[in-house]
């Protein structure tokens, strides 16, 4: 059993729509906790609200909020207090991806991405972290992202921009700042670190002006996919255990280790693999990309393995 007992306490769930925030609305409320659902889309909180009141017995509360809009975000925190006297949890999950190069990103959008992605949870955070501190305490999750530790350039597919790959090191920054200021008045904060997640995220992304034509691939390659169910277990025993930082596969864990520990490789990999997806796809060029992208993120997954039992060797005791 964890160290935070989650069974009767109210936790706000933002992007609760669809994808990882439904999946922790049901994971949490299936633990007994009351859950406030947070959206645009009201009739899919609604319907979401209903179900988990009906199956777990637990209180819950949709509200609609567009969380680029700080009035939204004190709204939904007052509309809480008022509906449930309290707040123990904040999950900042509610976010969305953006593709095109460095040279095309358009600045308004660029601007709405990290309204959603970094200023709406850090407003979120500073709302409530107040209430929790004269609570005596509480957990504050960040959904990051592996590209919250790692960069990609845009490689012509969903999420592979340095726009989002900006806003998710943002929200990270943020987030382990938070954590060491927090600390001494009981309140975790906890950075999740997907990979890539089934959910309704390639549907719903920003392609900059001049960038090319969307593609959305339909596996995470090495990385592989994940269930949004995943995720959602993978918060809230990070929650239950008051953690720092979570992956949710040993795969994502070993890249991000892997790419931080040779930079110079990841990138030599990542300029022959946009250079296949974005432009030259004779076969010659797609085997050499495919050869040589494969054995450096494989030799880069080696490499986080070693330093990663390495550093587990090393904080064994003896
Ligand atoms: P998703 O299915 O598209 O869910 C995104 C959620 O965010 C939806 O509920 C959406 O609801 C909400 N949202 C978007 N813009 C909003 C706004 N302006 N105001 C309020 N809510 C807004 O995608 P997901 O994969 O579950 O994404 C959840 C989080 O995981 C994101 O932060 C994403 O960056 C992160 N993540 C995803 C992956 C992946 O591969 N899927 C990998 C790593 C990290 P409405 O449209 O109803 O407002």
């Amino acid at each position: 059993m964890g160290r935070r007992q989650l069974a009767g306490s109210v936790a706000i769930v933002t992007g609760a729509s669809s994808g990882i925030g439904a999946a922790t609305a049901v994971v949490l409320a299936a633990h007994g906790v009351h859950v406030v659902l947070v959206a645009r889309r009201l009739d899919r909180l609604q319907a979401l609200a209903g179900d988990l009141a009906a199956r777990y017995g637990v209180r819950t509360l949709a509200v609609p909020a567009d969380l680029s809009r700080r009035v939204d975000i004190d709204r939904l925190v007052a509309e809480t207090l008022r509906a449930f006297g309290r707040i123990d949890i904040l999950v900042n999950n509610a976010g969305l991806g953006m593709q095109g190069d460095v040279a095309n990103l358009a600045e308004h959008q660029v601007r709405y991405l990290f309204d959603v992605n970094v200023y709406g949870p850090l407003l979120a955070m500073q709302a409530v972290a107040p209430i929790m501190a004269r609570q005596g305490g509480g957990a504050i999750v960040n959904v990051s992202s592996i590209l919250g530790k790692v960069v990609v350039p845009s490689l012509g597919m969903v999420g592979s921009s340095a726009a989002y790959t900006a806003s998710k090191f943002a929200l990270d920054a943020f987030s382990a700042a938070a954590r060491m200021e927090l600390a001494s008045q009981k309140i975790d904060v906890i950075t999740v670190l997907p990979g890539v997640t089934r959910s309704e995220f390639n549907d719903a992304f920003l392609v900059s002006n001049g960038g090319r034509p969307r593609t959305v691939p339909k596996s995470g390659g090495l990385l592989g996919v994940v269930p949004p169910e995943r995720v959602a277990q993978r918060i809230v025993r990070a929650i239950e255990r008051g953690e720092r930082e979570v992956y949710v596969t040993a795969k994502d864990r070993l890249i991000v280790m892997g790419a931080t520990a040779m930079p110079g490789l990841w990138e030599w990999a990542l300029v022959r693999l946009r250079a296949w997806r974005m432009a030259d796809r004779s076969r010659l060029a797609r085997a050499t990309a495919l050869v040589t992208g494969a054995s450096a993120a494989l030799l880069a997954v080696a490499v986080g393995f070693v330093v990663g039992s390495r550093r587990r060797r090393a904080s064994d005791p003896e």
